[in-house]
């Protein structure tokens, strides 16, 4: 078998078409939607993925703003520079970009955006309301993977979905969102014992670990859906994704790509989010949750 690719590039073509109308809109209504993106520090790979985002921001009628702060910012004039732009009429989005220096709690951080600018959806209050089914923000990459299923025409309902790995940031959410979406959902993780059992198991497949290759073919279900979140910088300088690409695609019947997968979709799911943000600002949406309990 050699699987069907799930195209984020071409999905998030699609998607950011469908957000221009609505910026458009918006715009026809005199708002602008706006993120600000802040970074602390000069880590060079978060300097390419704050620049991406502001560019997919502008391609569409957006505003953006990058505040690039040195990194010797004090966590008071951090936050203090956050709450100037919770109060910011023209700013509907607010994103601090992650590691921020050691010195600097992030989540005395996170907590200072206002809880209808927080459209990474990292705040206590959105992920509450995400455990419950009702998020307003679902975070970024997983909410970008769920849309990449839906695209493929994947049906996740009653499906055995395993997601390797249990960050905050990626792991977790996707478990709830695939929960939500009515799967039977395994979460592992680096203490997992024989996870190659595991994830043999699963319908679904997504992988989001930070290990280049790790999953191959041999690990996974013959005719799984994988989803590789994964973004590995190889010495080489090339970049490879958590799943062993060339072997998996022979076993599974959709898999995504690296590069052009889950990471263009968490920048178009950050428009998204934004626009959202915006449209209920100028209450011109009703606040409708992106999930729903089954
Ligand atoms: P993380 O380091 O916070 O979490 C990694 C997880 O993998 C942990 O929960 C850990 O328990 C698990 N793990 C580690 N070794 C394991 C092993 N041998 N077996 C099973 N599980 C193991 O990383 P993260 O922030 O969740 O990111 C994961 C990957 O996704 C990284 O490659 C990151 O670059 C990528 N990422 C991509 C996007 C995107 O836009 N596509 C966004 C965020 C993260």
């Amino acid at each position: 078998m050699t699987a069907k690719l799930i195209d984020g590039n071409q999905l998030s073509k699609e998607l950011r078409a469908e957000f221009q109308v609505r910026v458009d809109r918006l715009r026809a209504n005199n708002v602008t939607p706006g993120l600000a993106v802040v970074i602390v520090g000069d880590d060079p790979a978060s300097k390419v993925y704050v620049r991406n985002k502001a560019r997919a921001c502008e391609s569409i009628g957006m505003h953006s703003e990058v505040h690039a702060m040195s990194g010797d910012t004090t966590q008071t004039e951090l936050i203090g520079f956050i709450e100037y732009l919770n109060t910011n009429a023209n700013i509907h989005g607010i994103l601090v970009q992650l590691p921020l220096p050691r010195h600097i709690d992030s989540r005395a951080v996170i907590e200072a955006i206002s809880i209808d600018k927080d459209v990474d959806g990292f705040a206590y209050q959105n992920i509450g309301e995400l455990v419950v089914g009702e998020s307003m923000f679902p975070p970024c990459t997983p909410f970008g993977a769920m849309k990449m299923l839906d695209f493929a025409g994947v049906a996740v309902e009653g499906k055995h979905a395993v997601v390797i790995g249990r960050s905050n940031i990626v792991g977790k959410p996707m478990a709830l969102l695939l929960l939500h979406a009515g799967a039977t959902v395994t979460v592992c993780h680096s203490r997992t014992r024989n996870l190659p059992d595991i994830t043999r198991q699963g319908d679904i497949l997504v992988a989001a670990v930070g290990k280049p290759r790790m999953v191959t073919a041999d690990m996974v279900k013959p005719g799984a859906v994988v989803i590789d979140v994964g973004i590995n910088r190889l010495e080489d300088g090339t970049l490879a994704g958590d799943v062993d690409f060339d072997s998996v695609k022979e076993v599974a019947s959709w898999i995504t790509p690296v590069p052009g997968g889950v990471g263009p979709m968490t920048i178009t799911m950050l428009l998204g989010n934004t626009i959202k943000a915006a449209e209920q600002a100028a209450g011109l949406r009703a606040g409708s949750a992106e999930t729903r309990i089954a």
